[in-house]
């Protein structure tokens, strides 16, 4: 699941397009209206894939806007802070396996592409995913099987722990806002 950022009259390749996945196009559609309200107003729908965005004026507002930001390290405190929000969220039982961390046979084979791809760049440092939602195959030689959405421990971190903010993030966004020539959200 993502957000594709499509530039309407594209000044260069840069502007043509920015594609952030849910887990860090949220958080960063809520830093740029918190810090140039007066700018992102005039976008309505910033977290759903309805084609609002914003002129190229207002686009190029927006990425002064924000390269002050980078330049004084405001976006960079902004990350630290959002990193440390972020390590506070607790586990809770998995849903897998209703906690226990081991599952019966044949109880459920699902998988749910929305989590499956999940980042975790934080809590496993690996950057890779964890694969909550996938749960587990059968053992036919105990009869219970570790969870694989847990990996036997029966927590998770809940979705809000995927979200993500980074400052390279932001950078990478007001290049394409320079060079865009206008935006809409899809
Ligand atoms: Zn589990």
């Amino acid at each position: 699941m993502g957000m594709d950022v499509c530039g309407f009259k594209p000044r260069n390749k840069q502007g043509e397009y920015f594609r952030n996945n849910v887990w860090y196009w949220r958080p960063l559609a809520d830093y740029v209206c918190e810090v140039a309200p007066e700018i992102t107003s005039a976008c309505r729908h910033w977290q759903s894939n309805d084609g609002d965005g914003l002129t190229d004026a207002d686009s190029v507002a927006l990425a002064d806007a924000l390269q002050l930001r980078l330049d004084s390290g405001e976006t960079a405190e902004w990350e630290m802070i959002f990193a440390s929000e972020k390590a506070k969220i607790p586990k809770e039982p998995c849903r897998g396996c209703g906690g226990t961390g081991t599952r019966a046979i044949g109880l459920f084979e699902t998988r749910d592409p929305f989590f499956d791809k999940a980042p975790c760049d934080v809590y496993d440092g690996t950057g890779t995913t964890l694969p909550i939602g996938l749960f587990g195959t059968d053992n036919p030689v105990d009869g219970k099987t570790p969870c694989r959405a847990c990996d036997g421990a029966g927590q998770v971190y809940p979705a809000d722990a995927y979200y993500g903010f980074k400052v390279e993030n932001v950078a990478s966004f007001v290049a394409f806002l320079r060079q865009c020539g206008g935006f809409g959200i899809w």
